[in-house]
């Protein structure tokens, strides 16, 4: 522990200001009491001088014991008003009082009362004299025995006092998660370890590394007549307290001189070099110079404890490229200003670089870190540290703070330069939305999101827009919004599988093919019906990566149906619009057939009818190719569409599937009404097959075997399961069907 600070004694003047020494004689006999005054006179004793207090009287003594903690030496006259009058006394100053530091000489006139052997032991007295025995020479030595005693009892107190503080301070130093914080407690805590009025200031060495020029540093903390300066350098403070620390810092030990102290705690314990002034206004004593020593170590730990985990948030809530804070940090402070009273009158806007990936592209990126770290800094100079600036991402900033320093208009006019629209290079515009926090209720991630589709929106517009976030508006598009980001996480997580649905041929119960149905299973367990992301994707584009994935699952299952022996069962894919009419739509389905090890004839590709008349030369085009290739095509949810008859003719497909809303009305509306019945003749005229949707009735499957449909799926025979699931259920399939 010794090495964990040096202590400099270069400047230690060669006396520290002078001891006084109280001594107390009690006695009533006025003689004694003058004869004691006078050889007490103009005494010196250990570098300090002698304050006699005199008291007559057991009581006045007492009294004064009680009034005066410092007193070195109580010379007691053992015969007093009572015959053990002065034992009384003595008994109260250790027992009553609790002072156990002041010496006590006794004194008798008479040598045949010398209190008992003990008697001494028991009343803790350091010495026994007849009066006249003591000449002034003796009790020049009495004396100074007594009070070395008295100085050292009080040093061993003060140490254990201040060692008790620093046990119990070192924990509080430990709790602290920031240096401002930390370092207030270190002078706070010096404070109460030397009982002394002190004031001071904890600074960090703010130029790094170089040793040869005048270290300058950043205060941290101060307290009294100091507390102005933090957060300012050491050119604020009076010439002397700077060049102490500065001292301090270029000779990396802690200095001590005769109306402070300078503390040192270099970098390797510390994390970084800090000075801690201490102005006690006077030179320290060892005791309290070995106390801060101890002291010490613990800040230290301290301080390098703050250090590491102002580390670890770093890099957390920092961005690494542009060192302000990070999305992290935005979420964060937005969590608690939507938790805050101050909610209603705090804004969010962000701003967003138009074409900035162009200019990334066009001038390489350090260009555009450039441009960024332009941006960084002109927000940052604009705004007071109540302001939050994060970067969220790529080319989009933050800006968190009260409305009535925060506007986008402002933001906005601050990259605007005379006669040239925006100061920042090659990039010339900006777009921005502002969220006023008073108009959103909901989590931080969801404000971040909602303000960012309102920014994406009036991006679309062109560039130098800039939008306001309407809680009216945005609802429902929020919640697609959040729902596609989720879909993407969900496919990049490999949540995305398909279920295969078994089709059965009513007359011989034999499965002649399956469907693939996309599923979506969350992290939680939960399951998104596809009814609810499908046509998402399907309006935003997505359909065209999440369908490719579809259609590998799907093929795998075929594979691994061929592979297990069921070559013959047919496997359905179902094709969205968009997918299907892809200008290279054949070649990559082709691309997955190969790649998967599948033959095209063990593919049935699904369209819907809507879809099927919608661009319906196009689609034929696809459906024929599919056909050439071996693939065979369905008509999905058919009856729904109203396609004419003619049209239905030269449609390349191979089967109609009923849809399940007409299946349901078996039983239910009489045989002239129902469609299916319609649909069954309308596939026997174009010459396609037909199968019939989600029957999940026994009379369902009899009706529609009795009216010439051969085919059917639905939960009567299997609900959609995973493949391996369905390679089981298709081992028992012949007993269960027979
Ligand atoms: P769909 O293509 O008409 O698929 C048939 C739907 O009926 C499936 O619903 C299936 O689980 C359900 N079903 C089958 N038998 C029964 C039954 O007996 N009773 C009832 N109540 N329902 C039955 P699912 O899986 O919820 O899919 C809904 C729709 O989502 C599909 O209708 C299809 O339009 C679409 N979809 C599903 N997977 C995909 C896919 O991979 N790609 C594309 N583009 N669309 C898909
Ligand atoms: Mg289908
Ligand atoms: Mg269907």
């Amino acid at each position: 522990m010794d090495d964990q600070i040096a202590f400099s004694n270069d400047d230690l003047p060669g006396t520290t200001s002078q001891p006084v020494w109280r001594v107390l004689a009690v006695d009533d006999d006025a003689d004694f009491q003058r004869a004691t005054a006078f050889a007490l006179s103009e005494l010196e004793l250990l570098g300090g001088r002698i304050e006699l207090i005199q008291a007559f009287s057991c009581r006045e003594a007492s009294m004064l014991l009680a009034k005066h903690h410092d007193i070195a030496l109580v010379l007691l006259d053992v015969v007093m008003e009572t015959e053990d009058a002065g034992l009384r006394l003595i008994k109260a100053l250790r027992e009553v009082i609790g002072n156990r530091e002041t010496r006590v000489v006794m004194l008798t006139g008479e040598p045949g009362l010398a209190p008992a052997h003990e008697v001494m032991r028991d009343y803790d007295i350091n010495d026994y004299w007849t009066k006249s025995e003591l000449s002034a020479e003796r009790l020049l030595t009495v004396l100074t025995a007594a009070v070395r005693g008295y100085a050292q009892l009080r040093a061993v107190a003060s140490a254990r006092r201040g060692l008790q503080m620093i046990v119990e301070s070192s924990n509080a130093l430990f709790c602290s998660k920031n240096t401002r914080e930390l370092s207030a407690k270190i002078l706070s805590e010096i404070t109460s370890l030397l009982n002394l009025q002190t004031e001071g200031i904890v600074c960090v060495r703010a130029d790094e590394g170089d040793a040869t020029a005048e270290p300058n540093a950043r205060i941290v903390s101060a307290s009294g007549r100091f507390f102005d300066s933090i957060d300012a350098n050491l050119d604020v403070l009076q010439p002397q307290v700077a060049a102490a620390v500065r001292q301090c810092l270029q000779a990396q030990q802690t200095l001590r001189l005769s109306d402070c102290t300078v503390l040192f705690f270099p970098r390797f314990q510390a994390g970084s070099d800090y000075a801690c002034y201490i102005d006690s206004a006077r030179a320290l004593n060892d005791t309290e110079l070995e106390l801060l020593k101890v002291f010490s170590a613990s800040i230290s730990r301290g301080l390098y404890n703050v250090a590491l985990f102002s580390r670890l948030e770093e890099m957390a809530y920092q961005d690494d490229l542009l060192k302000i804070p990070n999305r992290n940090a935005l979420i964060r402070m937005l969590e608690m200003t939507l938790k805050s009273e101050a909610k209603d009158q705090r804004v969010l806007v962000l701003i967003d670089i138009d074409n900035f990936s162009g200019a990334n592209t066009a001038f390489g990126t350090g260009y555009g870190d450039f441009i960024l770290g332009l941006v960084a800094k002109k927000l940052r100079d604009a705004f007071t540290p109540e302001v939050l600036i994060a970067r969220v991402r790529d080319d989009l900033f933050a800006i968190l703070g009260p409305q009535t320093q925060v506007n986008a208009a402002d933001v906005v006019a601050l990259f605007r330069r005379h006669k040239r629209p925006y100061e920042l290079g090659q990039v010339h515009s900006l777009s921005s939305v502002t969220m006023h926090l008073a108009d959103f209720t909901g989590s931080a991630s969801v404000a971040l999101q909602d303000a960012l589709l309102t920014l994406k929106q009036a991006k679309r517009l062109g560039h130098d827009q800039h939008g306001v976030y309407d809680p009216r508006l945005q609802g429902a598009h929020a919640e697609s919004y959040r729902m596609l980001l989720a879909l993407r996480d969900a496919v990049e997580a490999g949540q995305i599988s398909v279920e295969l649905q078994p089709q059965i041929d009513l007359k011989t119960r034999r499965v002649t093919g399956v469907e693939a149905l996309a599923r979506w299973r969350k992290a939680d367990g939960k399951m998104v019906p596809p009814l609810s992301f499908i046509p998402l994707a399907e309006a935003t584009g997505y359909i065209l990566p999440l369908g490719d994935l579809l259609m590998r699952l799907a093929l795998q299952a075929a594979k691994q149906l061929a592979d297990a022996g069921y070559a013959h069962i047919r496997v359905a894919v179902n094709v969205s619009a968009p997918q299907l009419l892809q200008h290279d739509f054949i070649e990559r389905f082709n691309s997955h057939l190969q790649a998967a090890g599948v033959l095209p004839e063990q593919i049935e590709v699904e369209i819907t009818e809507s879809v099927a008349m919608r661009t319906f030369d196009t689609v034929c085009e696809k459906l024929r190719a599919l056909r050439a290739m071996g693939v065979e095509v369905a008509i999905d949810d058919f009856g729904t569409g109203f396609s004419s008859l003619s049209y239905l003719r030269l449609l390349p497909a191979d089967r109609l599937k009923i849809d399940r809303s007409f299946v349901l009305e078996i039983g239910e509306v009489s045989d002239q009404q129902m469609i299916a019945e319609a649909v069954i003749q309308i596939a026997a005229r174009v010459g396609m097959q037909v199968i019939a949707e989600g029957v999940e009735t026994q009379q369902q499957a009899d009706w529609i075997l009795g009216h010439g449909c051969r085919q059917a799926q639905g939960y009567l025979f299997a609900k959609p399961m995973a493949c391996a699931e369905l390679l089981n259920w298709l081992k028992d399939w012949p007993e269960r069907s027979a």
